[in-house]
């Protein structure tokens, strides 16, 4: 086909020259680049071709016409990455990661995502479930064989090994959903007393400093949610309605959302105006490293006392917000450079979830055979998420986020 259109087949895997005609070889379509990758070494591990041409609507047209009239139809979205998953090219969290890095929109998540297209991520989950392979053969032998001269200690060790994969997997969910959030966007929610100058300094930082790159509607009333690039990072800022006692009801509302905001976020600016720097002791309700102090109106009140810890800015001016951008990012930067693997989805945590409690119960369950049980149920948890067990049910879903030409 490929030899009909380009006039011979291009050597394999080397750019070539050619001048592309129809089916019947009378008209020429465009003068391009043909590339021939033979099966399996191929980007789906089947037979392909690339044809690079002339980008306008008409060599589009012609060629798509010409190649349609071959029997050949255009891909649906993901259509490539769901064969190389089906040639075994990549598993599915690594197809999971061109999805993501297609969406990427800043280089924390372009970076999460190439780290998963690199596989460690699957490559820690194939590890436990070799692990757990392995403690199955031992476990059915004990169980196949119980005559036999098996050491006497190893459905002991089995149940041991049950423990230490359930306490890494453990560990590995204890990530204060961080890679999500990195896939997602890092959600920091600005609370403070009415006045203290929050929707202002949203305003700011997302006008000045950042690129706004999805704005979220919401009432003045509610939270009003900004999605912004800072430094590098997917943030999310909330500006959440003024902490306060009211007898409105939809104020109440408000106050309810932005509490519920301000818990779920990871990081929290608390604002105060600078003259009343009493007002700090309103964060109390936020204990922690995960709350920010700020400063506001600093240009109302250049030579106040204030508590060590509180940024000085001022929204109006812009004086200090490059300092606290600064501190922003730090802070971000020290909890989501991860040089481990994160979880980015809830289907891996679900998964996740699934084996550990699987993990626990065989840790103590009293029989071998409920042992083997627990831990055939853990390894297909684990399978599910890289696509080596039978994922058939999952597999629309997953590529259904795909754009076309993937
Ligand atoms: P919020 O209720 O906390 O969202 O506060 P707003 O952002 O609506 O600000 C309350 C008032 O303070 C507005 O009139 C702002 O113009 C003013 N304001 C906000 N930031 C500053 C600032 O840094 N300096 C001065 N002088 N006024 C400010």
């Amino acid at each position: 086909m490929l030899a009909t259109l380009c006039g011979s087949l291009p050597a394999p895997r080397r750019a070539q020259h050619v001048r592309l005609r129809g089916p019947d070889r009378s008209e020429t379509i465009d003068d391009g680049i043909a590339l021939w990758f033979p099966a399996p070494r191929s980007v789906t591990g089947e037979d392909v071709a690339e044809l690079q041409v002339h980008g306008s609507r008409a060599v589009l047209a012609a060629a798509v016409e010409a190649l349609r009239h071959m029997g050949l139809r255009l891909a649906e979205p993901g259509e490539f990455t769901r064969r190389a998953f089906f040639n075994g090219k990549l598993d599915l969290v690594q197809a999971e990661a061109i999805a993501d890095l297609v969406q990427a929109e800043t280089e924390a998540q372009r970076r999460q995502a190439l780290r998963q297209l690199d596989g460690a991520l699957g490559a820690v989950y194939r590890g436990w479930s070799a692990r757990l392979l392995r403690a199955l053969a031992h476990l059915e032998a004990v169980i196949d064989f119980p005559d036999e001269d098996l050491p006497p200690a190893l459905d002991a060790e089995v149940a041991a090994e049950a423990v230490a994969l359930a306490t890494e997997i453990a560990a590995h969910l204890a990530d204060n959903r961080r890679g999500e959030r990195l896939r997602d966007g890092i959600a920091i929610a600005i609370v403070g007393p009415p006045n203290a100058g929050k929707s202002s300094l949203l305003n700011a930082l997302a006008q000045r400093e950042a690129a706004i790159t999805s704005p979220v509607a919401g009432t003045t009333r509610d939270v009003i949610e900004v999605a912004v690039d800072l430094g590098g990072y997917p943030v999310i800022l909330a500006d959440t309605a003024g902490l306060r006692e009211s007898a409105d009801a939809i104020e109440q509302e408000g106050l309810r959302r932005a509490l519920a905001r301000a818990e779920d976020a990871a990081l929290r600016l608390y604002v105060f105006d600078a003259r009343h720097p009493e007002d700090v002791a309103g964060a109390a309700a936020w204990p922690g490293r995960d709350t920010l102090f700020v400063a506001n109106k600093i240009d109302l009140a250049p030579r106040v006392a204030l508590p060590r810890a509180a940024l000085r800015i001022s929204a109006l001016t812009g004086e200090g917000l490059r300092e606290l951008i600064v501190a922003l990012v730090q802070r971000i930067a020290a909890d989501y450079d991860a040089a481990s693997a994160l979880i980015t989805r809830a289907r891996h945590r679900a998964a996740l979830e699934e084996a550990l409690t699987a993990l626990r119960r065989a840790a103590c369950a009293t029989l071998p055979e409920l042992r083997a049980e627990d831990l055939r149920l853990a390894w297909r948890g684990l399978g599910r998420i890289t696509g080596s067990v039978d994922v058939e049910d999952l597999l629309d879903v997953i590529f259904a986020d795909f754009c076309i030409g993937k």
